[in-house]
Protein backbone atom coordinates (compact mmCIF):
# COMPACT_ATOMS: atom_id res chain seq x y z
CA UNK A 1 0.00 0.00 0.00
CA UNK A 2 0.83 3.60 -0.64
CA UNK A 3 1.75 5.84 2.29
CA UNK A 4 0.14 9.56 1.65
CA UNK A 5 1.21 11.66 4.48
CA UNK A 6 -1.00 14.63 5.13
CA UNK A 7 0.89 16.07 8.67
CA UNK A 8 0.78 20.07 9.21
CA UNK A 9 4.10 19.42 10.51
CA UNK A 10 6.62 17.98 10.91
CA UNK A 11 5.52 16.84 7.50
CA UNK A 12 6.24 14.88 4.39
CA UNK A 13 9.67 15.16 2.87
CA UNK A 14 10.51 14.05 -0.48
CA UNK A 15 11.66 10.06 -1.34
CA UNK A 16 15.27 11.46 -2.90
CA UNK A 17 15.72 13.46 -0.11
CA UNK A 18 15.33 10.80 2.31
CA UNK A 19 16.89 8.10 0.42
CA UNK A 20 19.78 10.82 0.11
CA UNK A 21 20.04 10.95 3.68
CA UNK A 22 20.02 7.60 4.55
CA UNK A 23 22.97 7.15 1.83
CA UNK A 24 24.52 9.17 3.36
CA UNK A 25 23.94 8.51 7.33
CA UNK A 26 27.04 6.73 8.01
CA UNK A 27 30.11 8.26 5.53
CA UNK A 28 28.95 11.72 4.47
CA UNK A 29 30.68 11.98 0.98
CA UNK A 30 33.73 10.04 1.99
CA UNK A 31 34.72 11.78 5.12
CA UNK A 32 34.06 8.92 7.29
CA UNK A 33 31.74 10.93 9.54
CA UNK A 34 27.34 10.94 9.56
CA UNK A 35 26.84 14.74 9.17
CA UNK A 36 25.19 14.42 13.11
CA UNK A 37 28.96 14.02 14.28
CA UNK A 38 30.65 16.55 12.46
CA UNK A 39 32.21 19.79 13.87
CA UNK A 40 30.17 22.77 12.38
CA UNK A 41 33.69 24.22 12.39
CA UNK A 42 35.16 21.69 10.21
CA UNK A 43 35.93 22.08 6.50
CA UNK A 44 32.72 19.28 5.59
CA UNK A 45 30.00 21.10 7.64
CA UNK A 46 30.91 24.36 6.70
CA UNK A 47 30.81 23.52 2.73
CA UNK A 48 27.34 21.66 3.50
CA UNK A 49 25.67 25.04 5.26
CA UNK A 50 27.56 27.18 2.32
CA UNK A 51 25.52 25.17 -0.23
CA UNK A 52 22.51 25.50 1.80
CA UNK A 53 22.86 29.58 1.66
CA UNK A 54 23.62 29.40 -1.51
CA UNK A 55 21.20 27.45 -2.89
CA UNK A 56 18.15 29.03 -0.77
CA UNK A 57 19.23 32.50 -2.25
CA UNK A 58 19.20 30.62 -5.76
CA UNK A 59 15.63 29.46 -5.27
CA UNK A 60 14.37 32.49 -3.74
CA UNK A 61 16.32 35.12 -5.80
CA UNK A 62 17.26 36.62 -2.37
CA UNK A 63 18.99 40.31 -2.60
CA UNK A 64 22.49 40.70 -1.32
CA UNK A 65 21.30 43.23 0.69
CA UNK A 66 19.30 40.78 2.84
CA UNK A 67 21.01 37.90 5.17
CA UNK A 68 20.05 34.26 5.31
CA UNK A 69 20.33 33.37 8.61
CA UNK A 70 19.84 29.79 10.27
CA UNK A 71 18.42 29.16 13.56
CA UNK A 72 17.15 27.75 16.28
CA UNK A 73 13.96 28.40 18.26
CA UNK A 74 11.46 27.96 15.69
CA UNK A 75 8.32 30.38 14.43
CA UNK A 76 7.31 30.42 18.29
CA UNK A 77 10.60 31.46 19.13
CA UNK A 78 10.73 34.37 16.69
CA UNK A 79 7.39 35.62 17.95
CA UNK A 80 9.64 37.08 20.51
CA UNK A 81 13.01 37.12 18.80
CA UNK A 82 11.22 39.74 16.33
CA UNK A 83 10.33 42.52 18.31
CA UNK A 84 13.39 42.20 20.47
CA UNK A 85 15.59 41.72 17.01
CA UNK A 86 13.09 45.25 15.39
CA UNK A 87 11.37 47.46 18.35
CA UNK A 88 14.69 49.94 18.41
CA UNK A 89 12.81 52.58 19.97
CA UNK A 90 9.52 51.92 18.67
CA UNK A 91 6.81 51.10 21.27
CA UNK A 92 3.69 50.27 19.07
CA UNK A 93 3.75 46.97 16.16
CA UNK A 94 0.96 46.75 13.87
CA UNK A 95 -0.69 43.35 13.67
CA UNK A 96 -3.01 41.61 11.12
CA UNK A 97 -4.77 39.17 13.09
CA UNK A 98 -6.21 35.99 10.29
CA UNK A 99 -6.23 33.04 13.25
CA UNK A 100 -4.54 30.80 15.68
CA UNK A 101 -0.92 31.38 14.20
CA UNK A 102 -1.34 35.38 14.26
CA UNK A 103 -2.79 35.20 17.93
CA UNK A 104 0.31 33.65 19.13
CA UNK A 105 2.49 35.56 17.18
CA UNK A 106 0.47 39.10 19.29
CA UNK A 107 0.45 37.45 22.41
CA UNK A 108 3.67 36.96 22.63
CA UNK A 109 4.55 40.83 21.20
CA UNK A 110 2.51 41.88 23.78
CA UNK A 111 5.10 41.19 26.28
CA UNK A 112 7.24 43.43 24.73
CA UNK A 113 5.73 46.52 23.01
CA UNK A 114 2.06 47.82 22.50
CA UNK A 115 0.37 45.53 19.74
CA UNK A 116 -2.13 47.85 17.36
CA UNK A 117 -4.73 45.55 15.60
CA UNK A 118 -4.57 46.56 12.56
CA UNK A 119 -7.05 44.45 10.92
CA UNK A 120 -8.59 41.54 12.07
CA UNK A 121 -11.06 38.97 10.31
CA UNK A 122 -12.23 37.74 13.58
CA UNK A 123 -15.84 38.85 12.63
CA UNK A 124 -16.39 35.85 10.31
CA UNK A 125 -14.12 33.46 12.53
CA UNK A 126 -10.79 34.31 10.73
CA UNK A 127 -12.02 32.71 7.31
CA UNK A 128 -10.81 35.17 5.05
CA UNK A 129 -7.82 37.75 4.35
CA UNK A 130 -8.58 41.27 4.80
CA UNK A 131 -8.20 43.60 2.19
CA UNK A 132 -5.28 46.11 2.38
CA UNK A 133 -7.60 49.01 1.96
CA UNK A 134 -9.13 48.21 5.38
CA UNK A 135 -6.19 48.05 7.55
CA UNK A 136 -4.98 50.51 9.88
CA UNK A 137 -1.87 50.86 10.20
CA UNK A 138 0.08 53.51 13.56
CA UNK A 139 1.76 56.14 11.70
CA UNK A 140 5.21 54.74 14.16
CA UNK A 141 4.95 51.61 13.91
CA UNK A 142 8.34 49.58 14.35
CA UNK A 143 6.77 47.28 11.79
CA UNK A 144 3.91 45.00 10.46
CA UNK A 145 3.12 41.45 10.75
CA UNK A 146 1.34 39.30 9.16
CA UNK A 147 1.13 35.40 8.94
CA UNK A 148 0.85 34.76 5.14
CA UNK A 149 -0.34 31.29 5.71
CA UNK A 150 -2.74 30.27 8.36
CA UNK A 151 -1.59 26.27 9.06
CA UNK A 152 -5.03 25.62 10.97
CA UNK A 153 -7.26 27.65 9.37
CA UNK A 154 -6.33 27.43 5.72
CA UNK A 155 -5.87 30.98 4.77
CA UNK A 156 -3.12 32.49 2.88
CA UNK A 157 -2.39 35.17 1.29
CA UNK A 158 -2.11 35.51 -2.55
CA UNK A 159 -1.12 39.16 -2.26
CA UNK A 160 1.86 40.81 -0.59
CA UNK A 161 0.51 43.98 0.76
CA UNK A 162 1.98 47.08 0.42
CA UNK A 163 2.54 48.99 3.82
CA UNK A 164 4.59 51.60 2.77
CA UNK A 165 7.85 52.65 4.36
CA UNK A 166 7.76 50.33 7.53
CA UNK A 167 9.28 46.84 7.39
CA UNK A 168 6.71 44.41 6.43
CA UNK A 169 7.50 40.72 8.80
CA UNK A 170 6.02 37.90 7.61
CA UNK A 171 5.71 34.36 9.23
CA UNK A 172 5.92 31.99 6.49
CA UNK A 173 6.19 28.71 8.25
CA UNK A 174 3.51 26.94 6.00
CA UNK A 175 4.22 27.78 2.79
CA UNK A 176 7.50 29.08 2.82
CA UNK A 177 9.07 27.31 -0.81
CA UNK A 178 5.46 26.39 -2.40
CA UNK A 179 6.16 29.45 -4.62
CA UNK A 180 8.33 32.23 -5.45
CA UNK A 181 8.37 34.99 -3.50
CA UNK A 182 9.70 38.71 -4.16
CA UNK A 183 11.73 38.75 -0.66
CA UNK A 184 12.72 43.05 -1.23
CA UNK A 185 8.82 43.62 -0.42
CA UNK A 186 9.34 42.24 2.97
CA UNK A 187 11.76 43.40 5.84
CA UNK A 188 11.62 40.04 7.91
CA UNK A 189 10.54 36.53 6.52
CA UNK A 190 10.80 33.74 8.81
CA UNK A 191 9.75 29.90 8.74
CA UNK A 192 9.94 26.90 10.95
CA UNK A 193 11.77 24.27 8.48
CA UNK A 194 9.44 21.47 9.73
CA UNK A 195 6.36 22.48 7.18
CA UNK A 196 8.14 22.33 4.03
CA UNK A 197 11.81 22.90 4.11
CA UNK A 198 13.24 20.24 6.05
CA UNK A 199 12.92 19.04 9.75
CA UNK A 200 12.20 20.28 13.71
CA UNK A 201 15.01 22.04 14.86
CA UNK A 202 16.55 25.04 11.80
CA UNK A 203 14.06 28.31 11.96
CA UNK A 204 15.22 30.18 8.82
CA UNK A 205 15.42 34.23 9.01
CA UNK A 206 15.39 36.39 6.52
CA UNK A 207 16.18 40.21 7.22
CA UNK A 208 17.36 43.01 5.48
CA UNK A 209 20.79 44.35 6.50
CA UNK A 210 19.15 47.83 7.22
CA UNK A 211 17.33 46.33 10.21
CA UNK A 212 20.42 44.81 12.03
CA UNK A 213 20.46 47.60 14.29
CA UNK A 214 17.18 48.06 16.16
CA UNK A 215 17.72 45.28 18.51
CA UNK A 216 17.14 46.09 22.32
CA UNK A 217 19.59 45.39 24.51
CA UNK A 218 18.36 42.58 26.18
CA UNK A 219 18.09 40.07 22.91
CA UNK A 220 20.02 36.62 23.66
CA UNK A 221 22.89 36.35 21.71
CA UNK A 222 21.95 32.79 19.96
CA UNK A 223 19.30 35.21 18.90
CA UNK A 224 20.42 38.53 18.26
CA UNK A 225 20.12 38.52 14.20
CA UNK A 226 23.28 40.62 13.79
CA UNK A 227 25.55 39.17 15.79
CA UNK A 228 24.04 35.65 14.16
CA UNK A 229 24.63 37.53 11.45
CA UNK A 230 28.17 38.64 11.77
CA UNK A 231 29.10 34.91 13.04
CA UNK A 232 27.61 33.09 9.77
CA UNK A 233 24.96 31.74 11.86
CA UNK A 234 27.46 29.86 14.20
CA UNK A 235 27.91 31.88 16.91
CA UNK A 236 26.80 29.00 18.74
CA UNK A 237 26.17 25.49 17.77
CA UNK A 238 23.63 25.38 15.16
CA UNK A 239 21.16 22.53 14.19
CA UNK A 240 24.13 20.56 12.02
CA UNK A 241 21.67 17.87 10.89
CA UNK A 242 18.76 19.73 9.84
CA UNK A 243 20.32 22.28 8.13
CA UNK A 244 21.95 19.48 6.11
CA UNK A 245 18.43 18.17 5.28
CA UNK A 246 17.10 21.41 4.70
CA UNK A 247 19.98 21.64 1.86
CA UNK A 248 18.81 18.80 0.63
CA UNK A 249 15.51 19.67 0.12
CA UNK A 250 16.20 23.31 -1.71
CA UNK A 251 18.92 21.05 -3.79
CA UNK A 252 15.60 18.44 -4.51
CA UNK A 253 13.71 21.88 -5.38
CA UNK A 254 15.90 23.39 -7.72
CA UNK A 255 16.14 20.11 -9.68
CA UNK A 256 12.26 20.38 -10.12
CA UNK A 257 13.09 23.31 -11.76
CA UNK A 258 12.98 25.94 -8.74
CA UNK A 259 9.70 27.42 -7.20
CA UNK A 260 7.37 28.39 -10.29
CA UNK A 261 7.22 24.98 -11.29
CA UNK A 262 6.52 24.10 -8.09
CA UNK A 263 4.31 26.33 -7.64
CA UNK A 264 2.33 25.35 -10.51
CA UNK A 265 2.38 21.93 -8.90
CA UNK A 266 1.25 23.03 -5.87
CA UNK A 267 -1.51 25.08 -7.46
CA UNK A 268 -2.73 21.62 -9.65
CA UNK A 269 -2.39 20.02 -6.22
CA UNK A 270 -4.85 22.63 -4.46
CA UNK A 271 -7.63 22.64 -7.43
CA UNK A 272 -7.80 18.82 -7.79
CA UNK A 273 -9.01 18.72 -3.77
CA UNK A 274 -11.20 22.32 -3.79
CA UNK A 275 -12.61 21.70 -7.16
CA UNK A 276 -14.10 18.16 -5.40
CA UNK A 277 -15.06 20.19 -2.28
CA UNK A 278 -16.88 22.75 -4.33
CA UNK A 279 -18.76 20.18 -6.20
CA UNK A 280 -20.52 18.75 -2.91
CA UNK A 281 -22.79 20.01 -0.16
CA UNK A 282 -21.28 16.75 2.20
CA UNK A 283 -17.94 18.43 2.82
CA UNK A 284 -17.16 21.83 4.10
CA UNK A 285 -14.41 24.14 4.14
CA UNK A 286 -15.27 27.10 5.11
CA UNK A 287 -12.91 29.78 3.87
CA UNK A 288 -13.20 32.53 1.12
CA UNK A 289 -12.30 31.48 -2.46
CA UNK A 290 -9.89 34.05 -2.88
CA UNK A 291 -7.72 33.31 0.19
CA UNK A 292 -7.60 29.52 -0.07
CA UNK A 293 -4.58 27.87 0.92
CA UNK A 294 -2.97 25.85 -1.82
CA UNK A 295 -1.06 24.26 1.65
CA UNK A 296 -3.41 23.20 4.12
CA UNK A 297 -7.02 22.23 3.49
CA UNK A 298 -9.16 22.48 6.17
CA UNK A 299 -12.79 20.23 6.04
CA UNK A 300 -15.40 18.47 7.73
CA UNK A 301 -18.54 16.44 7.39
CA UNK A 302 -21.53 17.61 8.93
CA UNK A 303 -21.13 15.82 12.09
CA UNK A 304 -18.19 14.79 14.40
CA UNK A 305 -18.52 11.39 14.82
CA UNK A 306 -18.95 11.03 10.89
CA UNK A 307 -15.34 13.19 11.16
CA UNK A 308 -13.88 10.08 13.38
CA UNK A 309 -14.98 7.58 10.96
CA UNK A 310 -13.65 9.44 7.93
CA UNK A 311 -9.96 9.79 9.59
CA UNK A 312 -10.01 5.64 10.17
CA UNK A 313 -11.54 4.92 7.26
CA UNK A 314 -8.55 6.50 5.52
CA UNK A 315 -5.80 5.25 7.54
CA UNK A 316 -6.75 1.85 6.74
CA UNK A 317 -5.79 3.52 3.28
CA UNK A 318 -2.87 4.56 4.11
CA UNK A 319 -3.95 8.57 3.83
CA UNK A 320 -2.43 8.95 6.88
CA UNK A 321 -2.44 12.40 9.34
CA UNK A 322 -5.93 13.92 8.12
CA UNK A 323 -6.96 14.71 11.55
CA UNK A 324 -7.74 18.33 11.78
CA UNK A 325 -6.00 20.82 14.63
CA UNK A 326 -6.92 19.67 18.04
CA UNK A 327 -8.48 23.70 18.60
CA UNK A 328 -11.07 23.05 15.32
CA UNK A 329 -11.43 19.71 14.83
CA UNK A 330 -12.75 18.21 11.74
CA UNK A 331 -10.15 17.05 8.77
CA UNK A 332 -7.11 18.49 7.39
CA UNK A 333 -5.33 17.92 4.45
CA UNK A 334 -1.56 19.41 4.17
CA UNK A 335 -0.54 19.23 0.52
CA UNK A 336 3.40 20.49 1.20
CA UNK A 337 5.83 20.42 -1.93
CA UNK A 338 6.86 16.52 -1.21
CA UNK A 339 3.10 15.44 -1.44
CA UNK A 340 2.81 13.79 -5.16
CA UNK A 341 -0.20 14.74 -7.11
CA UNK A 342 -1.51 11.04 -6.65
CA UNK A 343 -1.94 11.55 -3.11
CA UNK A 344 -3.92 13.99 -3.54
CA UNK A 345 -6.15 12.13 -6.63
CA UNK A 346 -5.86 9.42 -3.96
CA UNK A 347 -7.51 11.34 -1.07
CA UNK A 348 -10.13 12.88 -3.09
CA UNK A 349 -10.95 9.23 -4.58
CA UNK A 350 -11.66 7.94 -0.84
CA UNK A 351 -13.89 11.22 -0.30
CA UNK A 352 -15.61 10.38 -2.86
CA UNK A 353 -16.46 6.54 -1.88
CA UNK A 354 -16.79 8.02 1.71
CA UNK A 355 -19.77 10.66 0.66
CA UNK A 356 -21.21 7.61 -1.69
CA UNK A 357 -21.33 5.39 1.60
CA UNK A 358 -22.84 8.13 4.10
CA UNK A 359 -23.83 10.67 2.33
C1 LIG B 1 3.88 25.52 12.86
C2 LIG B 1 3.75 26.98 12.86
C3 LIG B 1 4.26 27.77 13.89
C4 LIG B 1 4.92 27.18 15.11
O1 LIG B 1 6.12 26.55 14.82
P1 LIG B 1 7.02 25.99 15.99
O2 LIG B 1 8.17 25.38 15.27
O3 LIG B 1 6.20 24.98 16.75
O4 LIG B 1 7.42 27.12 16.85
C5 LIG B 1 4.13 29.13 13.80
N1 LIG B 1 3.54 29.71 12.75
C6 LIG B 1 3.04 28.99 11.73
C7 LIG B 1 2.38 29.69 10.58
C8 LIG B 1 3.13 27.61 11.75
O5 LIG B 1 2.63 26.88 10.74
Amino acid sequence: MTIYNFSAGPAVLPKEVLQRAAAEMLDWHGSGMSVMEMSHRGPEFISIAQKAEADLRQLLAIPDDYEVLFLQGGATGENAFVPMNLLGDRQVIDFVNTGEWSKKSIQEAKKYARVNIAASSEDRNFTYVPARETWKLSPDAAYVHICSNETIGGVEYHFTPDVGDVPLVADMSSHFLSRPVDVSRYGVIYAGAQKNAGCAGLTIVIVRKDLLDRALPITPSAFHWKQQAQADSMLNTPPTYAIYIAGLVFEWLLAQGGLAQIEKRNIAKAKLLYDYLDSTAFYINPVRREDRSRMNVPFRTRDERLDAEFIKGAEARGLLQLKGHRSVGGMRASLYNAMPIEGVQTLVDYMREFERRFG
